[in-house]
C-alpha cells in the first residue's frame, strides 16, 4: 500500500468510526418536544443568538414571541425588524427597567406586568418559540418569583421552545433547562476603546 493509500484508509476507519458514534446518538435522542435554552455568560452574543434562533423558526413558518426585561436607552435593530413581521409578537417591557431608573416599586411593577404577558405567552401553544431577553436580571433583583418563573416555564405546552438570555442565570431555571450555553468573555471591542455600534451593539 502506498503512503497515500494507507493515509486514505486511516482516514475512512476514522470517519466509519465516527459515524457509529453519531448514528448512535441520533438513535437515541428520538424525544420530539419543545426545549427550554438558557444563553448566559458574560461574553457577546446571547441575544443575537436568540434572535438568529427567532429568525430560523420565522423561517419555518412559526409564530413567536418576544419580551425584553431590559430596555436599553437605544432603540434596538431587532425590535425595528421583528416588531413588524407578521408572526412576531414584540414587547419591550413597560415604562422599562433599565440602569437609567432607581425606582425600586415601578421596577418591580414593570416586571410584575412583563411577567403576567410572559404567562400568557406560556400557556398558547399557538407560540412555537418564545424569547425572553434578559429576564434572569427580574430574578436576580429579586423582581420576579424564581419559583413562580420556573412554573410557568414547566406548565407550558409540550411543543413550546423558549430561550432566556442574561449574563447569570437563576438556579431554579437552570434546574428545568434542556439547554445551556456559556458564552465567555475573552475579548471585547469596548475595551479596546471602540465605541458601541448599531447592527452589532443594538
Ligand atoms: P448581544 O446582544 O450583542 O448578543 P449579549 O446579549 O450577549 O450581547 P448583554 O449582556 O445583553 O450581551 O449586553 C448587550 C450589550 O453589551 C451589547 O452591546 C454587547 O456588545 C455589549 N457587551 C456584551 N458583552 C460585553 C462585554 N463583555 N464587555 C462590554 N460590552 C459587552
Ligand atoms: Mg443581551
Amino acid at each position: 500500500m502506498s503512503d497515500d493509500q494507507s493515509v486514505q484508509q486511516a482516514h475512512r476507519t476514522r470517519m466509519a468510526a465516527k459515524k457509529r458514534v453519531v448514528d448512535e446518538r441520533i438513535a437515541r435522542a428520538q424525544e420530539s418536544r419543545g426545549v427550554l435554552i438558557l444563553l448566559k455568560g458574560n461574553g457577546k452574543g446571547k441575544s443575537s443568538s436568540a434572535f438568529g434562533t427567532l429568525a430560523r423558526a420565522l423561517g419555518h413558518g412559526q409564530r413567536g414571541g418576544v419580551i425584553q426585561f431590559i430596555k436599553g436607552r437605544r432603540e434596538t435593530g431587532e425590535h425595528l425588524f421583528f416588531r413588524d413581521h407578521p408572526r412576531v409578537d414584540f414587547h419591550v417591557m413597560g415604562h422599562g427597567f433599565s440602569w437609567e431608573t432607581q425606582d425600586l416599586a415601578r421596577d418591580r411593577e414593570a416586571a410584575e406586568a412583563a411577567w403576567e404577558l410572559a404567562e400568557r405567552m406560556l400557556v398558547d401553544p399557538g407560540y412555537q418559540i418564545l424569547v425572553f431577553d434578559e429576564l434572569s436580571y427580574m430574578l436576580k433583583y429579586g423582581h420576579l418569583d424564581a419559583q413562580r418563573v420556573a412554573a410557568a416555564l414547566s406548565g407550558r405546552p409540550r411543543e413550546q421552545n423558549v430561550i432566556i438570555t442574561g449574563r447569570t442565570m437563576a438556579n431554579a431555571l437552570t434546574e428545568i433547562a434542556d439547554t445551556i450555553s456559556a458564552v465567555a468573555d475573552e475579548r471585547h471591542a469596548f475595551r479596546l476603546g471602540v465605541k458601541a455600534q448599531p447592527g452589532i451593539e443594538y
